[in-house]
């Protein structure tokens, strides 16, 4: 386990001015990770995701047993910031039973249609479950900002500031709801470098087993760099709510990020203090009852 302090200095401090350059890509964010050069700080990396996931094995049984709350996993970030990588690594010790994840691409005519949020109610997890959102609402005021022009058919024309205000008012209010109603709800922004996702596309290109990763939106997208950072900024600074924080996790080095997600959705867990359900007395009596039929069988 991290300790809670140094996980802190991935946080946003609520009411100071966020800038994403304050946070490091690498992994100088982290206090105790300082010490270690690039290859220890890879074993150590991969040592504590080990147990944490051992640990998370645990923890989504109870949160299936205990049966009060559900924990939403949202991960947003620029392409190639390695969000399948860490799904994957990260859900490798969860029991497929308990656990949903659900990846949004551009919205259909169907979805278009509704309001905003309609599509992402549709997908939340119930009590007892892990639902992870690779991309969510929050595209809605991200990459439908950086292209206003795929905001269709509303009432209100006007893309101005009070507009995007709305919108993470919307998202706070939705998010304060699922809280108050019994879902953790946690969201992760992969902090990936300029430079790293350079490194990543080439490896995409040049690696024909990456190929098809590649996308041909790829490069405009990554042309609207500066666009993204600032959209981004505005949407963590409006929506990082006592009830529902960001964690800007840095990114640049997959074992690093791995190792921070599975330790924050572990500890999180486990603060909730999950418990196995307490029996009546009447069930207790049913379960003597049912054991002696069988002893006697
Ligand atoms: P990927 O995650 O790489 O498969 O790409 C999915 C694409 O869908 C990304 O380019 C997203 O920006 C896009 N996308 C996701 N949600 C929305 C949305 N609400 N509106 C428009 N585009 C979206
Ligand atoms: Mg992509």
């Amino acid at each position: 386990m991290i300790k809670q302090e140094h996980i802190k200095q991935l946080c946003v401090v609520p009411g100071k001015k966020f800038h994403l350059k304050d946070f490091d890509t690498g992994w100088a964010q982290i206090e105790e990770f300082k010490q270690y050069d690039k290859e220890a700080l890879k074993d150590h990396a991969n040592s504590l995701l080990e147990q944490n996931l051992l640990d998370l094995t645990s923890e989504q049984q109870l949160l299936y047993a205990d049966d009060r709350y559900s924990l939403l996993i949202i991960f947003q970030a620029m392409d190639a910031a390695g969000k399948d990588g860490t799904i994957k690594h990260v859900m490798s010790g969860v029991n497929p039973q308990g656990c949903q994840v659900f990846s949004f691409k551009r919205p259909s005519d169907e979805e278009i249609n509704h309001n905003f949020l309609w599509r992402y109610m549709k997908c939340l997890p119930e009590r007892g479950r892990i639902g992870i959102f690779n991309r969510s609402y929050y595209e809605d005021v991200l990459v439908v900002k950086v292209h206003p022009e795929l905001l269709k058919n509303l009432p209100d024309s006007k893309k101005n500031t009070v507009f995007w205000e709305d919108r993470y008012e919307d998202i706070n209010t939705f998010e304060h709801h699922l809280v108050r109603n019994g879902t953790v709800v946690l969201k992760f922004f992969l902090n990936v470098s300029k430079e790293e996702q350079k490194k990543r596309f080439m490896e995409r290109l040049l690696r024909p087993e990456k190929n098809w990763k590649f996308s041909a939106s790829d490069l405009s997208e990554r042309e609207r760099w500066s666009d993204y950072m600032h959209a981004y900024e505005e949407a963590i600074r409006a929506t990082n709510t006592e009830w529902a924080p960001w964690y800007i996790v840095p990114a640049d080095n997959k074992w690093v990020t791995r190792a921070l997600v599975a330790d924050i959705i572990t500890s999180t867990l486990r603060r909730l203090e999950l418990k196995l359900p307490k029996l009546s007395e009447t069930q207790l009596k049913i379960l003597e009852e049912a054991r002696k039929i069988l002893e006697n069988e």
